[in-house]
């Protein structure tokens, strides 16, 4: 048995991610900040050297964001057809309190997946 799952319990990895806990655990905090990652977990000493989203959370912020403020926008401009100021007033606010709110929510949960399926680069099997 792997000692991960002998020390510690399964930890669902959607809540614990969207919560910004540790993978392991589920107790320790995962972000140091906004969305700088902490080098270990607090509670348990998980390395968190594994953890590498990549560009994965933000292309997901992209397409939901890009359909929530896009969609909004159509709808606000054929129904209600304010001036240009109020959409630069509404949507920009909204797009970047939005984007790194989903951008740390999308992080903690691609990580916290990372790690319960093992996920790291292919390596070629030269032997
Ligand atoms: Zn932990």
């Amino acid at each position: 048995m792997h000692e991960d799952e002998a020390l510690y319990p399964p930890v669902e990895p959607f809540g614990a991610g969207a919560r910004g806990c540790c993978p392991r655990c589920g107790q320790g905090k995962l972000f140091d900040g906004l969305l700088k990652l902490r080098p270990a977990c607090s509670n348990c000493g998980l390395d968190y050297s594994f953890a590498d989203s990549g560009d994965g959370p933000v292309v997901f912020v992209l397409l939901i964001l890009g359909f929530i403020v896009v969609g909004l926008t159509l709808w606000m401009q054929v129904n209600i057809d304010p001036p240009l100021w109020v959409h630069v007033l509404l949507w920009v606010p909204l797009t970047v309190v939005l984007g790194l709110a989903l951008t740390r929510v999308l992080k903690g949960i691609l990580i916290t997946l990372q790690y319960r399926n093992k996920a790291r680069p292919g390596e070629i099997d030269r032997g």
